[in-house]
């Protein structure tokens, strides 16, 4: 048995046998060829093959994860068809004779060096897909398949040395059972990714795997951290009865939720969701967290009372072209209506920092979690921002639509904001188009600076809900994307706690509620604690529902 202690980023636990996912191009020799003619036709036909393997995964993501994931594959079709990219592999196999498995290697490389030099972050970054493509068609030329077929119809736990939003999604459905990743963050999207499909993932940093474990047992424990790899006989079992005990807890409770027959499920559906109260009968809301309409299905089937963080930028990653008002209308009617009558709270558009969109063009700046991001970004773009605002007036005569600021530091920002948000009505109102006329409007505290005026804050909206992924970053001045400092990032610091009461006394004593959206809220070792601080809300991924409401349920 071989043991590694990693970083667990998606909780629950899992065995399963490991498929390795290699980057293709890092085995790729320097070969040569004679016949140039015969290598330019295997391009060809790789390269056709390729865009193939890419609609049908666009259409698979599409179904299982949404637009927002499911336009990466839209973007690396068109990496692949690119003609520059073209003509640099067909002059490496014709003038230097390389074979074209070589060539396509070499010509990625060139190209990533160049987005790397480019001075932009954001396409810098694009060096990832390229070579996320540049795999994929040298995977093609070696004749090998697209699905996890190594492991045959066995269920999988993925190993890589980075596993990427865009791995995940290739192996998410039924045969992912868990990720081991050997770089990335808590907060990385990918770990925001495995919390949405409620499979565990952990991060060994500083592990570099390699092929010799593919097939191997492999035990993913997203509660300690732990990764075992060929598991003896005994830890193996004591998994099987953690997972047969889970599984069966969850099949319990799928069970009393969707009842047995569909004619049940469908009015459990209609049905409000559960109400969680303390033992003394201090109830606590328990909303989810969504990033796409398949999101917000899943919280309803976990019995969420609402969606307490829509993270709506999700609609603007991995697109080229902005989203038109009528598209993000329809997005959030879609989701208002799947909700009925439950709170749906649309976060405003959160760009920068580690989320970048193509669709819109920022600068390379030197400390992006400190640069222009969320609301600053919309300020200095008034027509991206007055777009958002409207299409989310617009649901709000859909549903029990609300309206949150990200990033917040101080009282100026909520008036601009607010200021958008009254332009934006009066528009629609001189246009005649149906919207709501008012909306309750809240604001996430993820700064210190926020938190600590929260007494000042608090006079001028709804609610608060508090973002502790960015809260324990600006507090404890940590980056949360750089793994070498993870250790650092510790959301359990007593100031951040602080932080935390203090927002919610002085929401109490204001008289809105108070809540929490970020990671931090699922921990049930904390649940308490934030209860006695005044927290009425909590709101998670959909997966941590369960825990939640047993975990409050069981409270004095
Ligand atoms: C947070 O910062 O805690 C939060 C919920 O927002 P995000 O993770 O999307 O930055
Ligand atoms: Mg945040």
């Amino acid at each position: 048995m071989k043991e590694y202690k990693g970083i667990p980023v998606s909780t629950g636990i899992a065995a399963g046998t490991v498929f390795f996912a290699a980057a293709e191009r890092s085995v790729c020799r320097t070969e040569k060829t004679e016949d140039t003619k015969k290598e330019t036709r295997r391009l060809i036909t790789a390269l056709n093959k390729a865009a193939a393997e890419l609609t049908e995964l666009y259409r698979k993501t599409l179904r299982e994860a949404g637009t927002s994931a499911a336009d990466i594959f839209l973007i690396h079709k068109m990496m692949l068809q690119d003609s520059d990219f073209y003509s640099r592999m067909r002059t490496l196999i014709t003038e230097d004779r390389l074979s074209a498995e070589t060539a396509v290697g070499k010509a990625a490389e060139e190209f990533s060096r160049e987005l790397a030099e480019s001075g932009s972050e954001y396409i810098a970054e694009r060096g990832a897909d390229v070579s996320d493509v540049a795999d994929r068609i040298i995977r093609i030329l070696r004749g090998k398949t697209t699905a996890p077929a190594p492991v045959g119809t066995e269920k999988i736990i993925l190993v890589a040395n980075e596993i990427t939003p865009s791995l995940t999604l290739m192996f998410s459905g039924l045969q992912l059972l868990g990720l081991v990743s050997g770089k990335g963050s808590a907060t990385s999207h990918t770990a925001i990714l495995a919390r949405s499909l409620g499979i565990p993932a952990v991060i060994v940093n500083g592990v570099t795997f390699d092929s010799s474990v593919n097939g191997q047992t492999c035990i993913v424990d997203g509660v300690s951290g732990g990764v075992y790899f060929s598991p003896d006989s005994q830890k193996l079992k004591a998994v099987r009865s953690a997972e047969k005990s889970s599984a069966e807890k969850a099949s319990a409770e799928k069970s009393s939720a969707e009842k047995s027959s569909e004619k049940e499920r469908e009015l459990f559906e209609i049905l409000p969701p559960p109400e969680t109260a303390t033992q003394s009968g201090k109830k606590i809301t328990l909303y989810a967290n969504a990033g796409s309409l398949e999101d917000v299905d899943a919280a309803v089937r976990c019995g969420a009372e609402g969606i307490g963080l829509f993270r709506s930028e999700f609609s603007y990653l991995g697109r080229t072209v902005l989203p038109t008002e009528a598209e993000l209308t329809a997005v959030y009617q879609a989701a208002a209506k799947k909700l009925g009558t439950r709170k749906f709270i649309i976060r405003t558009l959160d760009i920068g920092a580690d989320k970048k969109a193509a669709c819109i063009p920022m600068q390379n700046e030197p400390n992006p979690a400190l640069g222009i991001r969320a609301l600053r970004l919309c300020f200095a773009n008034p027509q991206l921002f007055t777009t958002q605002l409207r299409a989310v007036l617009r649901a709000g005569v859909t549903g029990n639509v609300a309206v949150m600021f990200p990033m917040i530091c101080s009282l100026s920002e909520i008036h601009r904001a607010k200021q958008f948000l009254k332009a934006a009505a009066a528009d629609l109102k001189n246009e005649n188009v149906p919207h709501a006329e008012r909306i309750e409007t809240g604001i996430m505290i993820e700064t210190p600076a926020a938190a600590v005026i929260s007494d000042v804050l608090a006079a001028e909206v709804d609610f608060f809900s508090i973002g502790t992924n960015d809260l324990t970053q600006y507090t404890l001045a940590v980056d949360r994307q750089n793994a070498d400092i993870a250790e650092y990032c510790d959301p359990h610091h007593e100031s951040v706690l602080r932080l935390i009461e203090l927002t919610a006394k002085h929401a109490r004593e204001h008289g809105i509620w108070c809540g929490i959206c970020g990671e931090l809220g699922a921990d049930t070792s904390l649940t308490e604690r934030f209860i006695k601080a005044g927290i009425s809300e909590l709101s998670a991924a959909p997966s941590a529902l369960h825990a939640l409401r047993k975990k409050i349920r069981s409270l004095p």
